[in-house]
């Protein structure tokens, strides 16, 4: 079965200045490998299409999102915080970001593809029911996930964090509901600087600045996957976040595009013995152009299931 590549030139047009490392050559570069490479023959490529409110008001609160609707600055930039700003684009571009994520999730779960990438910006996982921060404005996962758990009627959802970062927004929305269960490895201590509360449905795997790729494993393998196999979900979300590899300068970990595959691999693999093999990525992180798209070639030949 395929897998869905999900995207929206709109995600192209959000753009928060010349220097911001959160912009469009992102896309771009992904896109260049996954054709350099031959793996955009192998994919199903699919276009998102808008969230709704509806599907929003699932994990933001309506008051936020009437804040982000009244702001449309024209031709200038408006900040949200000292990393997040606004261009004409960018709702229309995180309408898109979350709806390809409402896309990949209804067609995982219709049978339609095994498994969906998300190829899509703003990221998502920093942002709160009420706030943007950290590059984020829509919690394009979480929107995905509430939406399998309300619209699709699953029961018992993982949610998967590999990014260098804290996916902060995410934790917020879901700590103590029992339908969802997210593990999560990320830089310790380090932004967004969010106190590690400890709660059932939520497994952290923390690690110091200057962590390789054997402490990125050891951590998963002996934190992530017992509980992962354990709680036995119907589907899987990745929040799919490259910025832990050792080029990336917006972290400090060691990791290599073999240590995505790997994690990746794994992923699958508990998908495929409990979820038939539902799984929805959505990329985060990941800013320099040329390690993010080697990166996610190697996310995709695990999800393609290449290497098996
Ligand atoms: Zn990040």
């Amino acid at each position: 079965m395929a897998t869905a590549y999900i995207t929206h030139r709109d995600c192209l047009l959000h753009d928060m200045g010349s220097i911001h490392p959160e912009a469009a050559i992102r896309l771009q570069a992904i896109q260049d490998h996954l054709i350099a490479t031959g793996l955009m023959d192998l994919l199903h490529p699919v276009d998102a299409p808008n969230v709704t409110r509806e599907q929003l008001e699932r994990v933001h609160l309506p008051s936020y999102i009437d804040e982000l609707e009244a702001i449309r600055p024209k031709g200038t930039l408006v900040q949200l915080d000292p990393d997040t700003a606004m261009n004409e684009y960018t709702l229309v571009a995180a309408r898109r970001a979350a709806g390809a994520v409402i896309k990949g999730t209804e067609m995982v779960i219709a049978g339609d593809v095994e498994n969906a990438f998300c190829a899509v910006r703003p990221p998502g996982h920093h942002a709160e029911p009420n706030r943007a921060m950290g590059f984020c404005f829509f919690n394009n996962v979480a929107v995905g996930v509430a939406h399998a758990l309300q619209a699709l009627g699953l029961k018992r959802i993982a949610v998967v964090d590999f990014d260098v970062h804290h996916g902060n927004g995410t934790e917020l929305m879901f700590r103590g509901d029992e339908r969802v269960l997210m593990a999560s490895t990320f830089q310790h201590p380090f932004y967004p600087w969010m106190e590690i509360v400890e709660y059932p449905n939520m497994i952290h795997v923390p690690l110091p600045a200057g962590s390789n790729g054997t402490a990125f494993r050891d951590g998963i393998e002996t934190k992530w996957f017992p509980v992962l196999e354990e709680f036995a979900p119907e589907m899987i979300f990745v929040s799919a976040g490259f910025d832990g590899h050792f080029q990336d300068d917006l972290g400090q970990l060691r990791l290599t595009e073999a240590d995505f595959g790997w994690v990746t691999e794994k992923i699958v693999e508990v998908a495929r013995r409990h979820a038939d093999g539902r799984v929805v990525s959505v990329l985060e992180g990941g800013y320099v152009p040329d390690a993010l798209g080697r990166s996610v070639g190697h996310h995709l030949r695990a999800l393609m299931r290449l290497n098996d």
